[in-house]
């Protein structure tokens, strides 16, 4: 393979910059542009060395720079490959990456290493899409499923699934070519809670990726409630204890404002329907467009009830129309009330949201709700590819649940287990065409 070379860090001026050589012309081409100040040659460092030294474009010096050497195949990418650590101005990290160029290096495409880390067996493709993930991750909520993703959780869960399926379809091989009796696995009670077990476990996987996304995005929150009920004050509580760490969103309409809130790992895309409420007078407000659109597109609605004033039919009423979401009901007023939250089977925060601090109890509350995915060590589909391929398998097995129930003969599921098996493997790469591999790195920066 040819010799890439990106700048690995941002196009923007900083402190540092690094330019990143990979292929088997990296160590000669670094060696012709690098003097060492102890006089080394790259050639003969080691891997997982660095010396300190100065570039220069065969003319003048362009920068001192620490030039690090990773030895094939104990790199990122499994090929030779060096790290340049210059001044971080963008004119002079453009001009050493074009005197590398210039010396035979070519222009990495995007996210070319980690292409090449995939190819070379250092990472599954969920891995390399994981190390994206990572990149991006803008809570510790994404981190951690992305981080679990890259760690092979992911890829670990669905051989093991897919070992299943090939254990299923030896024994089905063998006794359709051999056995007379059929064994004790493939009986046909078995074999159906055998395959019901592995559809749950795909069918649950692909349940927690709708969750995963809402925790990667932000979690989509309404605030509703009677007039009164303290939904302005809610939201100033939320928003004022946090407000070193809130910023403007864009509403999707344009008389809701979303703010973005920190909650503990969780972030809340808060959507402020409640000073809709001032143009109407009665309970009917909530049903105005907007405020709809934002519960039609929400995943959490806070719903505020004044503990002064008690439950009422309406406030039930209202509750049960968003059973369609997680729902936190805010028992607020707690000062000017003793009275006990009702009983409604969803979780509740007791709050006096004029007087309150922290956003602790809130905090707890959301972990009970997205437990499972944030804080579950269980693998997590990380993108529409995975969760696709994940339903395609659930949808095969059950095809094969369906014919050792129906009486029909067993053959005819040799096909869709080696269906579902099929689809599995791709989620790791090794069962892709280009196009599939292009079209997951076509999706990186360049430099990574
Ligand atoms: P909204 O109509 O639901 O948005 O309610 P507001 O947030 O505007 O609050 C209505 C009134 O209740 C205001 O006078 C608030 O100051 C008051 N209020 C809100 N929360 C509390 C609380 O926790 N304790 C007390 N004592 N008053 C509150």
């Amino acid at each position: 393979m040819n010799t890439i070379a990106a700048i690995s860090t941002p196009d923007a001026a900083g402190g540092i910059a690094m330019i990143r050589i990979s292929g088997g012309d990296s160590i000669r081409i670094a060696d012709d542009i690098f003097t060492a100040a102890n006089h080394i040659k790259v050639t003969e460092m080691r891997g997982y060395t660095c010396a300190y030294g100065t570039v220069s474009d065969g003319q003048e010096t362009l920068d001192d720079v620490v030039l690090t050497v990773f030895r094939a195949p104990h790199s990122y990418t499994g090929e030779d490959t060096v790290e340049i650590t210059c001044h971080g101005g963008i004119y002079l990290t453009k001009r050493i990456l074009m005197t590398v160029y210039l010396h035979g290096a070519e222009p990495a495409g995007p996210g070319e290493f980690t292409k090449r880390a995939f190819l070379n067996g250092k990472l599954t493709l969920s891995q390399a899409e994981a190390v994206m993930d990572i990149i991006q991750a803008d809570g510790a909520s994404a981190l951690r499923i992305a981080q679990y993703a890259k760690e092979g959780k992911l890829g670990r869960e669905m051989h093991e699934i897919s070992s299943e399926l090939v254990d299923l379809m030896s024994a089905l091989a063998y006794w359709l070519d051999d056995a007379e009796e059929c064994p004790p696995e493939l009986e046909r009670t078995t074999l159906t809670a055998k395959l019901t077990a592995i559809h749950r476990k795909l069918y649950d996987m692909s349940a927690r990726y709708q969750d995963g996304l809402v925790l990667r995005s932000g979690i989509r929150t309404v605030l509703l409630g009677k007039p009164n009920a303290g939904k302005s004050s809610v939201m100033n509580w939320l928003c004022g204890t946090n407000r070193s760490i809130v910023t403007d969103i864009a509403g999707t309409t344009r008389d809701v404002i979303t703010e973005q809130v920190k909650i503990g790992e969780f972030t809340l895309l808060l959507s402020d329907t409640a000073g809709l409420r001032e143009t109407e007078n009665t309970i009917e407000s909530i049903g105005i467009s907007q405020a709809y659109q934002a519960l039609d597109t929400a995943d959490l609605v806070l719903y505020v009830a004044d503990a002064n004033t008690g439950m009422t039919d309406e406030d039930t009423a209202l509750i049960e129309k968003c059973s369609r979401h997680h729902v936190i009901l805010i028992w607020n007023k707690t000062d000017l009330s003793d009275a006990a939250p009702p009983e409604l089977q969803i979780p509740t925060v007791q709050i006096a949201a004029i007087y309150e601090k922290s956003t602790d109890q809130l905090r707890d509350v959301l972990r009970q709700i997205f437990e499972q995915t944030a804080g579950s060590p269980g693998a997590i589909p990380l993108n529409e590819r995975q969760n696709l391929l994940i339903r395609h398998a659930a949808e095969a097995v059950r095809a094969g649940i369906e014919v050792a129930e129906s009486g029909n003969e067993l053959d005819m599921m040799y096909a869709d287990l080696e269906m579902a098996a099929s689809y599995l493997r791709e989620i790791e790469g090794t069962d892709v065409t280009d196009d599939v591999i292009d079209g997951v790195f076509s999706k990186f920066c360049v430099g990574k």
